[in-house]
């Protein structure tokens, strides 16, 4: 079969499935709980997939780089990329609250208390969430950044025992290709996971006309997060074509699946195999595809970034607290912290905000404001997500390859 055309069917599908999706949450409301099953399946579909496919990928990806120096080189770049990106992200979010004010004359008495919170979350924490004592039990409840570091530290070891080495780094190329293999059966079982996922959440939130209220309610708010994701969108297709050297409509083309995938499971995570395969199609260098794109998956999150600096001052405006340009930094840094903690599944921003909501004395209690429309605001900040990832694996593999060639 001809894999442009299959391509670009099956976006079309995916595009008609998100807007039919939409209509039907729309129109028919709580009626369409009755298709969840259906989303639920495409995302365990997904999920199953995860830790063999970042654990297969990351070992090999990590072995083709040979010697250590590679490793560090490409570490590096990769880390350099996320961190600066990150850092771009949270200003915007900062920018685009001081510009729009959103918290500011909010009635403080539709505040409900927040839905889950887990307390203190410091920077010594997320040094040690890098470890688990028993990788089974980490892999298990899917901890991914446990089993990438181990993974990294098993192929530099591979790498070093010689021959021994090749057969275990064989059996994870097999591996690697078998569950890429997998991907492309459930991407044609997509569109019909993505219409359910739109439907059925959108049903659970009351179907079309409960949604505009909520929306309208914190309208200035979502305006200041929409906006600002859509500038830094605008500034990845920037980086895209000037550090990778690469056409954005034709890379946007290739990242469609993926792209429409992040906005109806509000999860990088579950993306991940979609976002391998489309990489793939796109023809990123294959070493810098199959190392950053898990770790980028894991602590790259430029749309939560920009999300908890907006959410944090939308608080902090709604309860009368001036911030001062200090305290703004205070937010930069932690901002970027919570959101390289935050887990690639939904809601995870909401929980590390807390962490950015102390560092600033805020009453965690301000994050009642904004639950009702964060689930759809999780959709819209995941897709940036992905898009940063994937922008991510096309720079540093553009920059990493001896010849500069965008592709392989
Ligand atoms: N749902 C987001 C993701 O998976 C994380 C978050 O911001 O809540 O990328």
């Amino acid at each position: 079969m001809n894999k442009e055309k299959s391509g670009s069917g099956l976006l079309l599908a995916m595009l008609t499935a998100i807007l039919a999706g939409g209509l039907s949450g729309y129109i028919w409301g709580p009626a369409m709980g009755s298709v969840a099953w259906l989303g639920e399946l495409f995302l365990t579909l997904l999920k199953m997939l995860i830790v063999p496919l970042v654990a297969a990928s990351i070992i090999t990806g990590v072995a083709a780089l040979g010697d250590v120096r590679n490793l560090g080189r490409m570490g590096g770049i990769s880390i350099t990329y996320y961190a600066t990106t990150t850092l771009i992200a949270v200003s915007i979010g900062l920018l685009m609250a001081n510009l729009w004010q959103p918290g500011t004359g909010v009635d403080l008495g539709a505040s409900t208390p927040p839905a889950h919170t887990t307390g203190d979350i410091g920077i010594s924490d997320l040094i040690l969430s890098l470890v688990h004592p028993n990788i089974i039990d980490a892999a298990a409840h899917m901890k991914l950044l446990p089993v990438i570091v181990f993974c990294i530290l098993l192929a530099a070891a591979l790498t070093t025992i010689g021959e021994r080495g090749k057969p275990v780094i064989a059996f994870f190329d097999g591996l690697n290709e078998a569950m890429m293999r997998i991907v492309e059966w459930i991407m044609l079982f997509a569109p019909v996971g993505v219409f359910a996922l739109i439907a059925s959440r959108l049903g659970e939130a009351g179907g079309g006309e409960a949604f505009l209220a909520q929306l309208t309610g914190l309208g200035r708010y979502v305006l200041a997060v929409i906006s600002g994701l859509l500038t830094h969108a605008a500034v990845l297709c920037m980086l895209l074509m000037l550090l990778a050297r690469r056409p954005v409509i034709q890379y946007l083309g290739y990242m469609g699946t993926p792209l429409m995938t992040a906005f109806s499971t509000a999860s990088s995570s579950a993306t991940l195999p979609l976002t391998m395969e489309a990489v793939q199609q796109a023809g990123v260098n294959e070493k810098a595809r199959r190392f950053v794109l898990p770790l980028g998956a894991t602590i790259n999150m430029d749309g939560t970034a920009l999300y908890e600096a907006v959410a944090v001052l939308f608080i902090a405006q709604a309860y009368g607290i001036e911030l001062g340009f200090g305290q703004q930094l205070v937010v930069l840094l932690t901002a970027t912290m919570a959101a390289i903690g935050a887990a690639g599944i939904p809601e995870a921003g909401l929980v590390t905000m807390v962490m950015v909501l102390e560092a600033v004395g805020l009453p965690l209690e301000g994050i009642g404001l904004i639950l009702a429309v964060d689930w759809f605001l999780d959709r819209c900040r995941t897709t940036v997500n992905v898009f940063g990832d994937s922008v991510g694996a096309a720079v540093v593999g553009y920059l990493t390859s001896p010849d500069k060639k965008a592709g392989n």
